[in-house]
This record gives C-alpha cells, structure tokens and sequence, in this order.
C-alpha cells in the first residue's frame, strides 16, 4: 500500500465522511466520554470508535502463522489450567507481593481444595503479536483469557475498510479483498451459544459480568445480540456488585442471579483490581466459581492468562510438558519474545544496561501498566537498593520494534496523518465438555494501532484505535 499521507486531502475529506457515516450507521461506535450518561444507558452519547482511516498492510505469511497458532494456543490454555500445582508455584512468589493475584490464587485453592471440577470448559481468548521489524518475526506480546474487548467492533471495522476500498477502488487502486473477512462478532456470539446448549438448561440464560459505567458496551452489545438474534439465547448484564447482592447458589450447584438460572458467565470485567472496590465484588467472584455455570474464564484459564505464567512457559522443556505435538511446539517457541523472571541476574543487569531493549510488566491487564525505558532502570535499581520481594511481582521482556508506518487516523470525527505502529490480535475460541472438544477454532482479528511515540497500545485507554489488515 502507498503512503496513505500523499493521499489528495480532498480524496482524505471523502473518505473520512464516508467512514464517519457508515460507523453510525452499522454500530462501529463506543459511549462519548463527554457524555456523563454514554455508560449508563444504552443510544445515549454514541460517537464512532476512533478508528485508522484505510487497513494497514501485513504480510500474508505472517497473517496465516497468527491464525495457525489460534487452535494451539486454546489447546495449550486448556492443558495448562488443568495443572493447579504449576499455576500455584509459578505464582507462589508474585502471591507474597502482589495483593491482587492472590486474591485470584485464594479462590483458585479453594477450588483444588473442594476438588472442583469443570466438565464443560470455554475460552474465547485473544493472542496480541507485533511483527518485529529487524527480524520480520511475528512476536506475541501476550495472551488474553478473560474479557478480550473488540471481538464486537473488531469485524466491522474490516467491514468498514473493505466498503472503503470498494467504493474508492479506482481512486485507491486497492483491493478490498485483501482485506481478510473477519467474523469475529457472529463466531463468539456462536461458541457461546454453544456452551449455553451444553448447559442444556432451555430456560437458563447467558450473564455478561460488566464494569458499572462501561463506555465500550456496545462492543459487548454485539455479542449479546446476535446471541439472541441468531440463537434465540437471552443474555442479562450485571455488575458484580449486583452479582453479590442478587445472586445465590441452589442445592444443585445452580447459580441464580436476579431469578434468573444462569448457564454462561462471560467476563467482562473482574480483570483488574479496580473491579474489586470492597469484599462484595470478591464474594460475588467466589460465588461465581462455586457453581456450576459455564465461567468464561474460569479461575484457572484467568491465572493461566497471566504474565508470569506467560514467562514460565517461555523456559525451556515447560511447553513440553504441556503440549505432545513437536512442531505444535515448534510453532509456538518461534513466537516467544524473550521472557526473564527478574530472580534471573544476567537479564536484571542486562536490562539494567540497556533499558530500551525491555519491558517490565506486572501480573495486571488492561493497558497502562507496564513499564519502559529509563523507567525500567530506575525501578530495577530500586528493587535492588531495597532487596525487596517486590520484584517477583514483575517479569521482563524483549522489548518489540515493529515498523513505524505513515497512517491516518480518525478519532471524534477529526482526523490525523500520524507515524504508528500495529499489533494484530486473533481472537479464538475454545468448547469442550468432558472429552469431547466441540470448538476450537480462530474466531476472526482485531488489528490495534498507535501512534509510535506512545509506549502502550489501549484502545479504551485512549492510546490506539482500532485498525484492520490488507495482506501483501
Ligand atoms: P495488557 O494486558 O495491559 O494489555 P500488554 O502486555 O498487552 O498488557 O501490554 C500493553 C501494551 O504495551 C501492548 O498493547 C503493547 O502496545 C505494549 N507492549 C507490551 N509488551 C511489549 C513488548 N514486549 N514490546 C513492545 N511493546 C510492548
Ligand atoms: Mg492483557
Ligand atoms: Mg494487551
């Protein structure tokens, strides 16, 4: 693709209307932050969600790499959360210092503890990779198991593009079928339909657990109707504030909130310790655990969501014990980034040398955590000066440089030739009851772009919009 800033500005005015225009019309959009009741109700402070004006160009080879890793990744997820023993030890030093993970841990014990055990299990994760630019390696950032956003918005935005590029064909010269279809939306909102029938409970309901307040509703909108268009499933949404209050479990192991039989907990909040503000939110996570709803993500698959575990995974002979398929493991070695835990000197020093190589990040989700540059020299130094455990909250890792490429990108109808870089997300989905595996499957993408000058890469956090791909 040609450089997007030497489009004629005439031709740019065209395309930003246009793309304005359909985003209102096919729900491409997210609650104004200028609108103090764009959280609360629902077609109140709508605006379009910022989004990169034309796709951005990846190569088809790394495309289809990313979608391969999908299905190994869910199987891989799978395996590891059955190990309660490696997720506890790998965490056991991060617990001492980190208030927030043991809390998780807490509730994950207690489930060893009560030998509890989940026949039907559901993942629908996302897998961030950057495309390193000195090697052209496809790097992955991290891996997401609970509360994935843009699995709503994510397709149509590809929608979007590939309407652009149609309609502009002959001014762009483009081919919008570059542009991959990406189903994202209809392939979650299908998994979890098919969790809801292996429920088998007709008159149970899926329950979307929700941050009080949440501006990006209507990508969660997405999912719930087409559950219930498509799949005739009815889905309630409720804090988990309101889950403690409302909720309560039956003799059975039935978890009822409102009245209502719930047979799907889809996790859209309950990631970060601000979702915890007092002990209701904790019992209402635990009260969760203890039934017998479908958890998406269960304690297990969200502790197997983090970076430690990430970086333990990443040591040498730990995939092995996980995965039996060599080149399954071949195949998700060459995506690791380098990984340190920061009990390992040489890195510590190293990154202490070269702090722009790094990236240091704590077991938090969400964007805005992690931490770079002289930033990393600064706080190992400190650690060190200190001697505390403290470091066992963090882990290290290869700082990623992808390529840095002209783009324009439209946020509250403005737009902006700016220099940014990419980080492509493949959304995937994981069923199985007992044995038997009913899906496993990539599940469509979410292309995130930002401004090279910012260090993360939040869409909700105001740091990137939302992209999608044209394959060379
Ligand atoms: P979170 O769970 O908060 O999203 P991430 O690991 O995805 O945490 O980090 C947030 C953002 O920081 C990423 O979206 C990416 O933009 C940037 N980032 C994370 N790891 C790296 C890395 N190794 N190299 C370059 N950038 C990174
Ligand atoms: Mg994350
Ligand atoms: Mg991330």
């Amino acid at each position: 693709m040609s450089d997007p800033h030497t489009i004629d500005p005439e031709l740019i005015q065209k395309l930003v209307h246009d793309a304005l225009v359909w985003s209102s019309l096919h729900g491409l959009v997210v609650g104004d932050r200028n609108v103090e009741r764009s959280g609360l109700v629902p077609g109140v402070g709508m605006v379009h969600a910022p989004i990169a004006l034309l796709p951005n160009s990846f190569p088809e080879v790394q495309w289809n790499q990313a979608c391969e890793l999908a299905p190994i990744f869910n199987k891989l997820v799978d395996r590891v959360s059955l190990d309660g023993k490696f997720l506890q030890d790998t965490l056991s030093r991060t617990k001492k210092v980190d208030a927030f993970t043991s809390r998780l841990l807490d509730i994950h014990s207690r489930m060893l503890q009560i030998g509890k055990k989940e026949d039907i299990r559901l993942g629908l994760h996302r897998s961030d990779y950057m495309l390193d630019e000195k090697t052209n390696l496809l790097l992955q950032i991290e891996l997401n198991t609970i509360s994935c956003s843009f699995s709503g918005l994510g397709c149509l935005v590809s929608d979007l593009h590939r309407s652009l590029l149609s309609y502009y064909k002959k001014q762009l010269g483009l081919d919008s079928q570059k542009v991959p279809i990406n189903a994202s939306a209809s392939k979650f909102a299908e998994v979890l339909a098919k969790a809801w029938t292996e429920y088998s409970n007709p008159s149970a309901v899926v329950m979307v657990v929700v941050q009080p307040g949440e501006r990006n509703m209507y990508d969660q909108h997405w999912l719930t109707a087409t559950l219930k268009e498509r799949h005739n499933v009815t889905s309630i949404r409720k804090t988990l504030a309101e889950i403690d209050a409302q909720g309560k479990i039956l003799a059975d192991g039935t978890l009822q909130v409102d009245g209502e039989t719930v047979a799907v907990i889809y996790f859209r909040a309950g990631y970060a310790p601000t979702d915890y503000p007092s002990e209701s939110e904790w019992k209402a996570r635990l009260l969760m655990e203890e039934s017998s709803a479908i958890k998406c993500p269960s304690i297990s698959y969200h502790l197997t969501g983090t970076k430690k575990v990430q970086q333990e995974l990443a040591k040498p002979n730990v995939l092995e014990s996980f995965l039996e398929n060599k080149d399954d493991i071949a195949k998700v070695r060459e995506c690791f980034a380098g990984l340190w835990s920061l009990d390992d000197l040489d890195a510590v020093k190293s990154a202490i040398q070269k702090p722009e190589a790094y990236v240091m990040k704590p077991q938090r989700e969400g964007g805005g955590n992690n931490i770079y540059g002289d930033d990393v020299k600064e706080t190992l130094l400190r650690l060190q000066k200190e001697g505390s455990e403290e470091e066992a909250a963090y882990i290290l890792m290869q700082r990623i440089f992808p390529a840095v490429f002209p783009t324009v990108l439209v946020r509250d109808g403005i737009c902006y030739k700016e220099h940014a870089v990419s980080e492509l997300g493949i959304f995937s989905a994981y069923l199985r009851n007992k044995e038997t595996v009913i899906s496993n499957e990539q599940c469509g993408y979410l292309m995130r772009t930002k401004v090279s000058s910012s260090n993360e890469g939040g869409v909700a956090a105001g740091f990137a919009v939302l992209d999608s791909l044209y394959l060379i």
